[in-house]
């Protein structure tokens, strides 16, 4: 099942699937509004669900599939009702933003296995998430490059021998820019990413770093290890996807090009037969690449915000992810700069009035709070 199945994710997602071939059958699908793609994904999958976000497009969706026996769904009823389906065994959360996080929570329940590329998931109820993964035994697979590249690096390895994780940054498209160039940035040069071709919402977080910082405390929660141990590099090239230092001194790195069907088959592969199987992707020719560079972030904003908030725990970093969403939302529809952006979250972030040991209700209370006062003041 794929949740998401028409952005970036989604449809590599089918792409690895399709090249993987029979062993794989499609169980539902479920979009947000691209009524288009999901029909024409539909007909070439065939899954017994559909589930429309939109109730209108739900509708449309319908009458065009009537001939071919697809059911069709809708709302967030709908996608909580195909997630913990008992026929669908694993579960590809490719959803956008926080909306990925009761899905998720209704598939591990079941008993579910996720190929989680829902970070914002992790980030707002990391800790709600992992016991409900770990009482249910259920396993949240990473479909993150970094974590992918982590997880890879600790197989056969005890954990208490991990000294530190270090996840690298491309730097974004405006990487050794300095704050007068960032003023007119637009949402077109935001958009241009020099390595990885994805959605716009994670491209905005790339170029502001906060994707990054959601990634830090996404490493956090899967590896169990403090945001303090957590380092993040700049590598430019976007070969190495992360490295994983152990007490001994031994780092050990997984290295691919940027493609995303590697972590989607390895996740996929992993729950099925814990081996590892084709995935589409290019071979990595480190001959043609000749050079990798590291160095250290010069825009740390965002990611210690982020350490700060998973630090502190408690509802504030479901507040920053939201203020974050709600204010990227705003960059991409032309109503803020780019460096609003980073005085909308800061602000969120330092007015919040921090719940401890929030239930999974204060939590969704709180990130709709915050998103209803900043798009409150742009309408
Ligand atoms: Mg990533």
């Amino acid at each position: 099942m794929i949740l998401g199945s028409t952005g970036s994710i989604g449809t590599q997602s089918l792409e690895v699937i399709q090249e993987l071939g029979g062993d794989y059958k499609i169980f539902a699908l479920c979009a947000n509004n691209n009524i288009d793609l999901i029909e024409n994904q539909a007909r070439r999958f065939k899954p017994e669900f559909c589930v429309l976000y939109d109730e209108n497009n739900a509708r449309d969706l319908k009458i065009r599939l009537k001939d071919t026996g697809v059911k069709i769904l809708s709302g967030i009823d709908g996608i909580n009702f195909i997630a913990a389906h008992g026929r669908a065994d694993y579960i590809i959360n490719a959803l956008m933003g926080q909306v990925g996080l009761t899905p998720t929570l209704n598939a591990l329940r079941a008993g579910k296995n996720i190929g989680l590329a829902n970070k914002e998931t992790l980030v707002a109820a990391g800790e709600i998430v992992m016991r409900t993964a770990r009482e249910n035994n259920a396993r949240i697979l990473p479909v993150d490059s970094e974590h992918c590249a982590i997880w890879q690096c600790i197989q056969g390895e005890n954990m208490g021998g991990v000294e530190k994780l270090i996840l690298t940054a491309s730097g974004g498209p405006f990487y050794g820019k300095s704050r007068a160039d960032l003023e007119s940035a637009t949402v077109a040069d935001a958009l241009r990413h020099p390595t990885w071709s994805m959605g716009k919402k994670i491209s905005i977080d790339s170029a502001t770093m906060m994707n990054k910082g959601l990634e830090l405390i996404e490493a956090h929660w899967l590896f169990d290890i403090a945001p303090g141990n957590i380092d993040i590099w700049i590598h430019r090239e976007s070969i190495m996807h992360s490295l994983v230092q152990f007490i001994d001194k031994s780092v050990k790195a997984q290295l691919s090009v940027p493609d995303m069907k590697m972590c989607i088959g390895y996740a996929l592969a992993f729950n099925n037969k814990n081996k590892r199987e084709r995935s589409g992707a290019k071979e990595l020719d480190l001959t043609q690449i000749k050079n990798l560079s590291f160095a250290k972030p010069d825009n740390n904003i965002f990611p210690e915000l982020a350490r700060f908030a998973v630090k502190e725990g408690g509802t504030l970093p479901a507040v920053m992810n939201a203020a974050n969403e709600a204010a990227v939302d705003l960059f991409l529809r032309g109503k803020i700069k780019f460096l609003d952006i980073f005085d909308i979250v800061g602000q969120a972030v330092s007015r919040h009035k921090n719940i401890k040991n929030p239930g999974i209700g204060d939590i969704l209370n709180c990130a709709e709070e915050t998103i209803k006062s900043i798009t409150g003041h742009f309408i």
